[in-house]
């Protein structure tokens, strides 16, 4: 039997992506946008978590022009899984991956010369006429060529018969905060380079600047095309931006009640004996724990179970962490608890979880492990669309 066999049994803690409710993100993201603005919806690090190739599938469905992301393994995987739309990589490249780039039709972001000639020559070798975004950094000081500084690049990019200009970029250090003035000084000197390349003919298909906050709350900056990530897993970037109505998150964690123990006053749970009943307890044990990205708290957060809040107690373990169920006397074995999402009309969310660790959401999506397996769910809800009269006849 394989690992990836569909019978094979799934540990009882896991991961539970729900790719109808990413559908009808990228439908109200679609439909918010106007027509003519293009979507590339940010995949980097397995689609923050929830599986790449499940996202980009839905998602090309979905109407989103192309992807971005971050290394050349991803690119090649999402190629190999049968992703024929444009992928854009972000961030900058080493000089031995752009041959791999020009062979798997890869849109490169360039960022400096040395990358320009190089991506040329090897594009020239292979007869193909490569298009490249040119990043221009407006203040984040990350990857791109300072705004100050990117006409020559970009007249570089122009020169080489091997490449096109498809696309220049930048992207935003502060967006989704309500102090929107270093967002709008960034904007202004993007502008610049747009309006001295407009000066010199210079024709760009793709003027694209916006992540999730952008996208939501800069609507002057959408351009050609914005690049929302976190919000199409049902995420918003901050609380402070503005909120699209229906968005709901795609990701939830769960887990099997895997024993049930009862504790008499004064018994301890757990390592370090971080807990102490105080009166008789009913618990129960999750198998799941920090080795699957739990964040290391000690009585602190909770699960639902039976849609009730069952709070966390003692330390949790890498394998296994604990709750009290004293008020859900009907919890029975190997029932459901949710560690991140919703059941009944409560709701744990990933904003909760990266509260417990101190982070972001943003590293709270990307940091459960592998090794709680990922469950895709209503891969096909809604995206039935009413052709009348054709194919019902099967
Ligand atoms: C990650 C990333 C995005 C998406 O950001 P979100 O905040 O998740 O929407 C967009 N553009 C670039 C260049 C990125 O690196």
């Amino acid at each position: 039997m394989k690992l990836d066999s569909e019978n094979f049994p799934l540990r009882p803690a896991w991961t539970e992506i729900d790719l109808g409710k990413l559908r009808r993100n990228l439908q109200l993201i679609r439909r918010d946008l106007p027509p003519a603005v293009k979507l590339l919806a940010v995949v980097k690090d397995e689609a923050y978590g929830h599986g790449a190739l499940d996202v980009a599938r839905v998602a090309v469905e979905e109407g989103a022009w192309g992807f971005g992301l971050s290394t050349l393994e991803e690119a090649v995987h999402l190629r190999e899984g049968g992703i024929t739309a444009p992928l854009l990589l972000l961030g900058e490249r080493q000089e031995a991956e752009l041959e791999w780039c020009v062979t798997h039709d890869l849109t490169v972001c360039v960022n400096e010369p040395h990358t320009v000639r190089k991506l040329a020559k090897k594009a020239a070798e292979f007869g193909k006429q490569v298009p490249v975004h040119v990043k221009i950094h407006t203040g984040m000081s990350r990857y791109g060529v300072r705004w100050d500084e990117a006409l020559p690049l970009i007249e570089k990019v122009v020169a080489e018969k091997s490449l096109s200009l498809e696309g220049v970029m930048t992207h935003f250090s502060q967006s989704d905060e309500t102090d929107k003035s270093f967002a709008k000084l960034q904007l202004a000197r993007f502008n610049d380079v747009l309006h001295a390349l407009e000066q010199r003919k210079i024709y760009v298909k793709l003027r694209h600047t916006c992540n999730s906050g952008g996208y939501l709350d800069l609507p002057h900056a959408h351009l050609d095309m914005v690049r929302p990530g976190i919000l199409l897993y049902g995420v918003f970037p901050s609380q402070v931006c503005r909120q699209l109505p229906g968005i709901e998150p795609v990701m939830s964690v769960k887990a099997k009640i895997a024993a049930i123990q009862k504790l008499k006053p004064g018994e301890v749970v757990g390592y370090g004996m971080r807990y102490t009943a105080k009166t008789e307890r009913r618990i129960a044990i999750l198998p799941i724990g920090y080795g699957d990205g739990f964040p290391r708290v000690r009585n602190e957060g909770c699960a639902l179970i039976h849609g009730q809040r069952a709070p966390l107690i003692g330390g949790i373990a890498m394998d296994a962490l604990m709750v009290d169920i004293t008020d859900i006397p009907q919890a029975q074995m190997w029932e459901e608890a949710v560690l991140m999402g919703k059941q009944g009309h409560d709701e744990i969310t990933v904003r909760d979880i990266a509260k417990l660790k101190n982070s972001v959401t943003y590293d709270v999506l990307t940091n459960w492990r592998l090794r709680l397996r990922r469950k895709s769910v209503n891969s096909h809800t809604e995206s039935v669309k009413p052709h009348l009269g054709t194919a019902a006849t099967k």
